[in-house]
């Protein structure tokens, strides 16, 4: 979601060097591992080894983001728990986001989403986790897109 335009929540989209900063001048972290699943990718991971400082830098992005742009988009902070159908709605909405930014669902994911002990089809749409969701999550709408593309 960061690499896009359309759907940063920042309002503009972020460079993976940026990201690798940013993640890693997070306190104590000292390492970050990088999915990919590309050659494409795997350059513009390793671009960070050499980029400037000018090129790491996300300070402009973050300071200009606007006010409410975090709103609607799940932080998978888990704070609408506990659900009432045990669904992990957090790792529901995680997946989805992984696959509505790909151009098909990776069967990888699939897998990750099958394994889940509660899946989104068993929301019965009572709502009690909007109440608790601070980031105003269109909970069950997004359960129901996840069924839409899992299946269940
Ligand atoms: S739906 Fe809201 S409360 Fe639940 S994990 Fe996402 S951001 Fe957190």
């Amino acid at each position: 979601m960061l690499f896009s335009q359309e759907e940063s929540p920042f309002g503009q989209a972020l460079t993976p060097v940026q990201c690798l900063h940013y993640a890693l001048t997070r306190p104590a972290v000292a390492a970050v591992m990088v999915g990919v699943s590309s050659q494409e990718q795997i350059q513009a991971t390793v671009a960070y080894a050499t980029a400037s400082d000018a090129e790491k830098d996300y300070s402009e992005i973050l300071a200009n983001a606007p006010d409410a742009s975090f709103r609607g988009h799940c932080m998978y902070c888990g704070h609408c728990a506990p659900y009432s159908k045990k669904i992990d709605i957090a790792a529901v909405n995680k997946y989805l986001d992984l696959a509505l930014i790909q151009e098909a669902v990776p069967e990888t994911l699939k897998d990750h989403y099958a394994l889940l002990n509660h899946h989104a089809r068993e929301c019965i749409a009572c709502g009690q986790c909007i109440v608790n969701c601070p980031f105003g999550v269109p909970i069950i709408e997004k359960m129901k897109q996840a069924v839409t593309v899992f299946g269940k």
